[in-house]
């Protein structure tokens, strides 16, 4: 912890800040609230490599207190940004970052830009009645996720590190203060649109569609600067994000991922997982689980996500409509979703079933799959990794799978169905068992593996009694684990069992 090597390397990352630039009216500038002695809970070697950090910089006072608000490095501008949305299917008018701080952007070691965003940074103007702050529990659970879904190979924001302070933050009991450092190439949501078109800000609304396109659009921006962009350019905007959301749903139910609040406002422009609240891995197979107890209809149940994910596409189009112009346009630039949806959603489940080809009775051999798994509430996780142990000419491998199963006779009936499938497979067994455990993961971060994480960092057992001390471990552990989540590794048997059965009482709100 040289003090030295800290500075240069403080000063070798140079911020910018040009989100916060664009225009006055995305936002509103601000410092963090100083957060009183802050420690280090982890930090992801992964991100501070591709930022060019040395690991060990994180333990330093100047990022502790960069991190926990006690200091804005030089050139960052830090500002919360305004935006709108909707939330449960309802208009909720203006809401915008109401404890999050966008400190500035600067280059990776792979020459791109990314943002760095406080979490947890005391109040803005957007904070309504909340307290800025973040608790520890939800920001353990942000960072693990966040670094999870990476290594999953799902798009999202990334996490640095979360910092903790015995500063108290009241909630429904007395829990202690968190601040997580987030990572993204922007944090711009659907809801940034819909706040300027709701508000008929429309100038706002077009430089803000022209940065996105400009930043993060490539293609589109070839085809003509801002100020000569016609209503095509936009359309071609929307049916990009249309694509990217389609894509990043299907990646979430292909790993069993429940958002939990899928509001316009916790949906990323660019295709990013984003604002980690009451998610959930499924355990047990169930369609219709839901995994935030606030939302009592299950509107963001596991299987009405693809469909909230094109309804939030029409309401982002509703905001580019002074853009657009044309309805059919738009409606067409959408179509792009449904397209992209079924054809990745499809192409995923035939990875992880361990097909190579594409037959037309594959559509029926995984719904077939899926009320098997459902009338048993066969373990997601356990079911497709289990599923490389099964050979294609006899049942000997079945096993494993079966006993996932409390109606045998059904696991039975599908597997016959999957046995003949496999050989019409050109591929040798091994070889198939191999690409199917490089697609379907044996460590997820389950509800139960986080709880217990954060019981030992907040100072209690894994059954929940006092300790002596608060232990950060067993989330330096986990993250470990979660990073490789396809390479099974001996001494981790836990992060891969059946939740136990205290966990099944877990419930997760939004109170975070
Ligand atoms: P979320 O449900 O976490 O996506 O939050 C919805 C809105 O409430 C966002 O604008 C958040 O910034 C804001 N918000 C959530 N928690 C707090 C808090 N503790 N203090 C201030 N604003 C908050
Ligand atoms: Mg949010």
């Amino acid at each position: 912890m040289s003090t030295v090597t800290d500075q240069s390397a403080l000063q070798a990352l140079s911020f910018d800040n040009r989100f916060a630039r664009l225009d006055p009216a995305m936002g509103s500038r601000l410092a963090p609230l100083p957060l009183p002695d802050p420690y280090l809970v982890a930090a992801s070697a992964q991100v501070a490599d591709m930022l060019g950090l040395a690991p060990g910089l994180l333990e330093s006072t100047e990022w502790l207190d960069i991190i926990a608000g006690n200091r804005v490095p030089e050139g960052a501008q830090p500002m919360a940004a305004v935006y709108a949305g909707h939330q449960f299917g309802a208009w909720a008018g203006r809401l915008g970052d109401g404890r999050a701080l966008l400190l500035g952007e600067v280059a990776g070691r792979d020459g791109r830009q990314y943002e760095l965003q406080l979490k947890g940074s005391g109040p803005t103007p957007y904070s309504r009645m909340g307290d800025g702050r973040a608790v520890l529990r939800s920001s353990i659970r942000e960072f693990l996720c966040s670094e999870a879904m990476a290594a999953l190979g799902i798009p999202t924001t990334r996490a640095l590190a979360v910092v903790g302070s015995d500063q108290p933050i009241i909630r429904e009991t007395v829990e202690t203060a968190a601040v997580v450092m987030r990572v993204a190439p922007s944090f711009v949501r659907f809801g940034n649109f819909e706040y300027f078109a709701h508000f008929d800000q429309h100038p706002t609304l077009r430089v803000l569609a022209d940065y996105v396109i400009d930043r993060y659009e490539p293609e589109i921006a070839a085809r003509g600067p801002a100020g000569t962009r016609t209503a095509a350019s936009y359309a071609a905007l929307l049916e990009s994000v249309a694509r990217r959301t389609a894509s990043l749903i299907a990646k979430w139910q292909s790993v069993g991922f429940c958002h939990g609040v899928m509001n316009t406002d916790n949906m990323s422009i660019l295709g990013l997982t984003i604002d980690y609240g009451p998610f959930g891995f499924l355990d047990g197979f169930d369609a219709n689980h839901i995994c935030n107890h606030t939302d009592q209809q299950g509107r963001y149940a596991y299987a009405m996500q693809p469909g909230v994910g094109e309804w939030n596409c029409f309401a982002l189009a509703q905001a580019l409509m002074p853009l657009i112009g044309d309805v059919d346009l738009a409606r067409q630039a959408l179509s792009a979703y449904r397209d992209t949806y079924d054809r990745e959603h499809a192409a995923l489940m035939r990875t992880k079933l361990g097909l190579r080809s594409e037959h037309p009775d594959d559509a029926a051999l995984v719904s077939g799959m899926f009320e098997a798994m459902q009338a048993s509430q066969a373990d997601f996780t356990l079911f497709f990794r289990r599923l490389a142990g099964v050979n294609a000419g006899d049942p000997s491998g079945d096993g494993p799978v079966r006993d996932l199963f409390i109606d045998r006779s059904a696991a039975d009936a599908w597997l016959s169905v999957y046995r003949a499938r496999l050989a019409t497979e050109a591929i040798a067994q091994l070889e198939r068992a191999d690409a199917m455990n490089r697609v379907n993961p044996i460590y997820v971060l389950r509800n139960h593996l986080a709880e217990i994480a954060i019981r030992r960092a907040s100072g209690l057992s894994a059954d929940g009694a006092p300790t002596a001390e608060r232990d950060y471990a067993e989330v330096r552990r986990l993250l470990e684990a979660l990073s490789r989540p396809f390479e099974e590794r001996p001494g981790l048997e836990a992060y891969a069992a059946h939740p136990p059965a205290w966990a099944s009482h877990l419930s997760v709100s939004c109170s975070s």
